[in-house]
């Protein structure tokens, strides 16, 4: 199934993203005619969310939530960290594509985080501006008197929690469309052992 024909609100389109993860961690994701979905697609997409992800390799949104051509519209940057481009291609898949779920999607063990917390200082080149944004989430976990790998997931979760409520802020397009209640965002987390997705927060 594409987005041409699922349809639905966030709310609805997520208990579908939820049951195609299901089906990935079961490893019984559904049979797909790739020809034909792509053929479907031609006179264009429609999308059921946007999806902003780590870049991390392992955590490919499609294969995670069992989902096919045209159903995803992704945004990937190590960390989930936000830039212009970035947040502007979100704005896109709201106003123009009018997808009706956000989702924000970190996971364990996360290599920017850890870097983070762990090296901060030794981030070269353009790195630095990834550790810089991480840093604030960052400062706060450590304030919760986390150690060792406790930080670095709590350090991440922070930083998606922070990232909502961005969101909100920095895109009137996003928080209009969240006030207007034709947007669901929802915060969750990939775990790398079993590849569950569990939801840290849902709403709009
Ligand atoms: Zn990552």
């Amino acid at each position: 199934m594409s987005s041409q024909t699922a349809g639905g609100n966030g709310r609805e389109v997520w208990q579908r993203l939820m049951a195609g993860n299901r089906r990935f961690v079961q490893g019984v994701p559904l049979g797909r005619n790739l020809p034909d979905v792509r053929r479907t697609l031609m006179q264009g997409q429609r999308p059921q969310a946007a999806v902003l992800c780590c870049s991390d390799s392992r955590v490919t949104p499609e294969i995670v939530l069992d989902q096919t051509l045209g159903d995803l519209f992704v945004v990937r940057t190590a960390g989930l960290v936000l830039e212009p481009i970035g947040l502007g291609s979100l704005e896109y898949a709201v106003d123009h594509l009018r997808v009706p779920l956000l989702l924000l999607l970190g996971h364990e063990k996360c290599g920017a985080v850890t870097g983070a917390v762990l090296h901060p200082q030794e981030a070269a080149g353009h790195i630095a501006a990834i550790v810089e944004q991480l840093a604030p989430a960052v400062e706060r976990a450590r304030q919760t008197g986390q150690t060792g790998p406790h930080l670095i997931e709590a350090a991440t979760e922070e930083f998606l929690r922070q990232l909502a409520d961005d969101l909100r802020h920095r895109s009137a397009i996003i928080g209009q469309a969240l006030n207007q209640g034709r947007l669901h965002l929802v915060v969750a987390k990939y775990h790398l052992p079993d590849g569950r997705i569990t939801t840290l927060s849902a709403g709009s």
